[in-house]
């Protein structure tokens, strides 16, 4: 049988990543082809389709901010689109599937580094509960359909993604987009940088053009079944990215912290060794580099990015 995929959620920073990696024999689909918190509109677009292979990126996600905005939308559009997802490919046939989670969905009071057997021993940080405990379900029916029916589905955990064709928005975006952006205007307009927290807080962060390569990667050749953790392990505080952020933007301007808003969780640094244990090696883009294109893609695509 000819090998066919189908990328959820392409529109997005992973599926624009995936379209300088994947081949003709690929199908990007977006929402205008299937919304998929809707079943029949899902298993349409699998009956089009006909996918061998599904990588499911399609989420409804966003920053701290965001999720404390939204909790009950993103608790019940991630819980519908995740059961409909894993059900349309188990119904017709798909050999494998590689669908994603990530590390903020990890219990707060988790011990460190997270591993992937730690996933459930505890509820999320407050600040993403809606979100997280939706998203550990999708672990849950991946392990319940590799049970009864021996579905060949696996999940890949990144850290904080960042890349061109990001969520840009000033409010509801993740740390390094909301920056960029930040940066950009306050240079634009000569006024300081105003960051949220402390600085103090760690993360660890991943180019979204490694993750493109890294979940082809896991969509081939991965031969677990647990969750894998998609990491450098390597942490870097928001006050250095903030630096780099403002050297890449060639801003001279004040930058200023601003206490009254949430740090989030101070630090949650993942186990890298499973994922080197399995691949061998892997050249991770250094963050000062991949900020930079970031940074450059941002500035010259600026106004017509995602907000
Ligand atoms: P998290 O990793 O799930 O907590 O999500 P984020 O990507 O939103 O990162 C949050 C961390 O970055 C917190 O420590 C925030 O205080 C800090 N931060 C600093 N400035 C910003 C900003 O403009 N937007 C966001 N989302 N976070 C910021």
């Amino acid at each position: 049988m000819t090998k066919r995929i189908l990328v959820t959620g392409s529109d997005g920073m992973v599926g624009s990543a995936l379209r300088e990696v994947l081949g003709d024999d690929t199908f990007f689909a977006t929402r205008a082809d299937a919304d998929l918190r809707d079943f029949e509109a899902t298993d349409r677009l699998f009956k089009e389709v006909q996918p061998t292979h599904v990588i499911h990126l399609a989420a409804v996600v966003g920053g701290i901010g965001g999720n404390i905005m939204h909790s009950g939308d993103f608790f019940r559009s991630n819980i519908l689109i995740n059961t409909n997802v894993l059900e349309c490919a188990r119904q017709n046939d798909v050999q494998r599937l590689v669908s994603f989670m990530s590390t903020c969905i990890f219990p707060a009071e988790a011990s460190y580094p997270l591993s992937v057997e730690d996933l459930h021993n505890g509820p999320p940080h407050p600040s993403n509960f809606g979100y997280a405990y939706a998203k550990r379900m999708l672990d849950v029916q991946t392990r319940a359909y590799r049970a009864q029916w021996n579905s060949d589905f696996v999940i890949a955990v990144p850290t904080n993604i960042y890349g061109p064709h990001d969520n840009w928005n000033l409010e509801e975006g993740h740390v390094a987009p909301a920056l960029i952006h930040k940066c950009y205007l306050a240079k634009q307009n000569n006024e300081p940088l105003m960051v949220w927290g402390s600085g103090n807080p760690l993360r660890e962060f991943i180019y979204s053009g490694d993750v493109a390569k890294l979940v082809t990667w896991v969509l081939n050749d991965y031969q677990g079944t647990e969750p894998i953790i998609l990491t450098s392990g390597i942490e870097m505080p928001i006050k250095e990215l903030v630096h780099l952020v403002a050297d890449a933007m060639d801003f001279t301007g004040e930058i200023i912290f601003q206490s009254d808003k949430p740090d989030g969780q101070f630090r949650k640094p993942s186990n890298a060794q499973p994922l080197l244990d399995q691949i061998g090696g892997f050249d991770f883009t250094p963050v000062d580099v991949g900020i930079k294109r970031t940074v450059d893609w941002f500035v010259a695509n600026y106004p017509n990015v995602r907000l």
